[in-house]
């Protein structure tokens, strides 16, 4: 049996405006499919932008529409970084030869926390 490890990546294009081309969705920031994020990411990104755009459209106000990128840039860093760490742990709690007994079980631990909170 063969064995192959597929790469997942994540990609963010910043700022992702520039003059009057706004980028949104994939064209903007691709992340990891172990999340499962990247339409919500991109309907994010346009329910900013049409508000912007309304706002801008209504009030003659551009300075929605030029905080468009940072807004959306710290969501997508947000789920970036999650995205990163589920990966992580679900890569490290599989097959110890990959990054050792002790990370598999600290990811296992962390899985476990996930849907078991110690609190609860
Ligand atoms: C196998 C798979 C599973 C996924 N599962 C999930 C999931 O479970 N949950 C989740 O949130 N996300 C998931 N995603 C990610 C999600 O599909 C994308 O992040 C999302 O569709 C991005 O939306 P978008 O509008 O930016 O791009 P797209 O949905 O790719 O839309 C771009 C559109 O532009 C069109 N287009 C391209 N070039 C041109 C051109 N030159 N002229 C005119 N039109 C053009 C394309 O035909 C397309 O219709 C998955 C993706 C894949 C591939």
């Amino acid at each position: 049996m063969t064995k192959q490890v597929v790469p997942l990546r994540g990609v963010v294009f910043s700022p992702m405006r520039y003059g009057r081309l706004c980028l949104l969705g994939d064209a903007a920031h691709l992340i990891s499919p172990m999340s499962a994020e990247g339409m919500s990411l991109a309907l994010h990104d346009a329910d900013v932008l049409a508000h912007a755009i309304v706002h801008q459209v209504e009030k003659d106000d551009p300075s929605v529409l030029e905080s468009y990128s940072g807004t959306c840039l710290a969501h997508v860093w947000e789920r970036q970084a999650a995205a990163v760490w589920m990966t992580d742990a679900m890569h490290d709690s599989g097959d110890a030869s990959y990054r050792g007994e002790f990370r598999k079980q600290v990811a296992l631990a962390n899985l476990e926390n996930l849907v078991t909170p110690r609190s609860a």
